[in-house]
């Protein structure tokens, strides 16, 4: 079983990348791919004890039930772009999923003990979490909650030396399908952000227009096109997006007292700040307007969001740039607006923008040189305050 399991992971893989081209328009299509490669490497791995009986003709039978499954998710699946239909698809979908394959499976005499059902219901159970692109912890969660029923159901239902098998089968199954999706999921991130890249790689030409002069970061028209694909990341990935709407400080003052191309130096200097969290933390950001910048990323560790927020604050802090005329301290700050978008909910990019901004508006309100964070969650309006440095992690 195990180099079967490599070799499937290697071909979804290559599958995967293969419809790399319009993964952000038809990503639904790659989770098919998904939950068909899962479906029957999870198919084999239930109907290894008939397997071991050498019952071939019988294991061919599961696997054929297992992709036309497969197939029916697949509609099932394409279905889903239509998002207002989106619930009753998905349970009418499955539904239709499920009776085509007891028919199916009745039909070509597969499915008669109960043993028979629980394996079609592992595979079904599989696939529809990979459908879902459900986050870790429910992945995991729910393949636990998956094998204690089957468990529970093998001792009351067998004799010992049986469902000792029936456990240890399911275990291996639960197992074998939550490293599949996430490997999965990852894959899918991966291609879609390297899909970003190769983008932009291949359009140097296009670079101009996408690139802001005086700070050489991205500009508010990349801004745009990064921010629909981070939405549809956050939507059909389910990754936590953060949004970092930052703005210099009494910068007016600023270019009143040391005049205009100081500006630009301290703005050049604010662009270097970016660079560096950019090749640090793996963000996006752009100058989207004359000293406001906006720096995105995904992060489902709202303390890790928050990390790389403060880590830009004191980076504008340590440039140390005087300012004589800003209220707030005798340097040149920023102040910042955090918008989270949960995974799995969306967001216009109207609604984005206006969201972090409330953040940032709310920044200025609390005295500037600070951090709010607002959270899709609730809606709420905090600050982002630093760690008193005993309870720094790794501070000794
Ligand atoms: P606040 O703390 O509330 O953000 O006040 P502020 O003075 O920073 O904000 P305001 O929006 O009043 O002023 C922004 C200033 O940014 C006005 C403009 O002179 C300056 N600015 C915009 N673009 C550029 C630029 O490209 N170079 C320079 N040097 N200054 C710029
Ligand atoms: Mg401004
Ligand atoms: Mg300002």
């Amino acid at each position: 079983m195990p180099p079967l399991f490599v070799f499937f992971s290697f071909f979804t893989k290559e599958a995967l990348e293969s419809c790399r081209e319009d993964i952000l328009r038809h990503n639904v299509r790659s989770l098919f791919i998904t939950s068909l490669l899962t479906a029957v490497v999870i198919g084999l791995f239930c109907f290894f004890p008939v397997l071991a009986e050498k019952q071939l003709d019988t294991c061919i039978a599961y696997l054929i039930t297992a992709v036309v499954e497969s197939c029916v998710a697949l509609y099932a699946s394409s279905l889903f772009r239509h998002d207002k239909y989106k619930p009753l698809l998905v349970i009418a979908g499955f539904l239709v999923f499920y009776v085509s394959l007891m028919v199916f499976g009745i039909f070509l005499g597969i499915i008669q003990s109960p043993d028979e059902h629980a394996a079609i219901v592992w595979v079904f159970f599989v696939a529809a979490q990979v459908l879902f692109v459900i986050d870790f912890w429910q992945n995991l969660i729910l393949n636990l909650v998956m094998i204690l029923i089957f468990s529970i159901f093998a001792v009351l239902t067998k004799p010992f030396n049986i469902w000792i098998f029936d456990i240890a089968g399911s275990i291996i199954a639960g197992m074998a399908g939550m490293v599949i999706t996430r490997y999965m999921y990852y894959t899918l991130i991966r291609g879609m952000l390297s899909k970003r890249r190769l983008e932009l790689e291949r359009n140097r030409f296009q670079e101009q227009s996408i690139k802001d002069e005086l700070t050489g970061l991205s500009n508010r028209r990349d801004y745009l096109q990064a921010v629909t694909f981070y939405i549809s990341v956050c939507q059909h990935v389910h990754q936590t997006v953060c949004a970092i709407m930052m703005d210099v400080d009494f910068f007016k003052n600023y270019n009143d007292f040391y005049g205009h191309p100081k500006g630009d130096i301290v703005l050049r200097a604010m662009g270097k700040v970016l660079q560096a969290l950019i090749d640090e933390e793996r963000v996006f950001a752009a100058r989207v307007g004359g000293e406001e910048f906006i720096v995105l990323w995904t992060e489902n560790r709202i303390s890790e969001a928050e990390r790389v927020a403060l880590k830009l604050r004191q980076k504008i802090i340590d440039l140390q740039i005087p300012h004589e005329k800003s209220l707030v301290a005798p340097y040149v700050t920023a102040s910042l607006g955090m918008y989270i978008l949960r995974g799995g909910s969306t967001d216009s990019i109207e609604a984005f923008y206006g969201n972090a901004d409330a953040a940032l508006y709310e920044a200025k309100k609390q005295g500037r040189n600070c951090i709010i964070l607002k959270d899709s969650a609730d809606n709420t309006l905090r600050k982002v305050e630093p760690l008193p440095l005993e309870q720094k992690p790794g501070h000794r």
